[in-house]
């Protein structure tokens, strides 16, 4: 059985008891999540998340990123969101991730890429909140939060 087998078939089995079909898309509880990507992490499963609950925006390291941020301020902007939380994790892979490794092993066509890795998880949770805070696109009503989530344990601490 392939992953796509795979996969189909749970959605096959989803979709015969789905009873969700009214949500509407401004998230029921007004907040984001920002966090990695990292598999062991399921963040409706540890932060207790239904369908329509919230928006979960991943990425590597879960960094507030231009990226993310579009996705903030449209979250907030077109969807009603009114804080955000940044949820870094022990054990991840963009701790100690050098620029120079990847263009090692990738060559040139990453060249110009920063994979931004970092050194000091609690700074750069602390970097990611303060990006939230500081951005003319989000106003200073909109409030924003950092944890780190420990995949050990499935428990979060605050960051501050
Ligand atoms: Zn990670």
């Amino acid at each position: 059985m392939t992953v796509r087998d795979e996969i189909l078939g749970a959605n096959e089995r989803y979709a015969g008891q789905f009873d969700k079909g009214d949500l509407r898309a401004p998230p029921a509880r007004r907040f984001a999540v920002v966090t990695c990507m990292d598999a062991r992490l399921d963040p409706a499963k540890f932060l207790g998340l239904a369908e329509g609950d919230a928006h979960v925006i991943r990425n590597a390291g879960g960094l507030v990123t231009d990226d993310a941020l579009r996705s903030l301020v449209i979250s907030h902007h077109e969807l009603g969101t009114q804080e955000a939380y940044v949820i870094g994790h022990e054990g991840c892979g963009m701790i100690g991730l050098e620029n120079s490794h990847m263009h090692e092993q990738l060559g040139p066509a990453a060249e110009g890429m920063d994979f931004l890795g970092f050194s000091d998880l609690d700074e750069a949770v602390r970097a990611s909140v303060r990006a939230i805070e500081e951005s003319p696109l989000l106003p200073d009503t909109f409030r924003a939060a950092g944890f780190v989530y420990d995949v050990g344990t499935g428990r979060l601490r605050p960051v501050s």
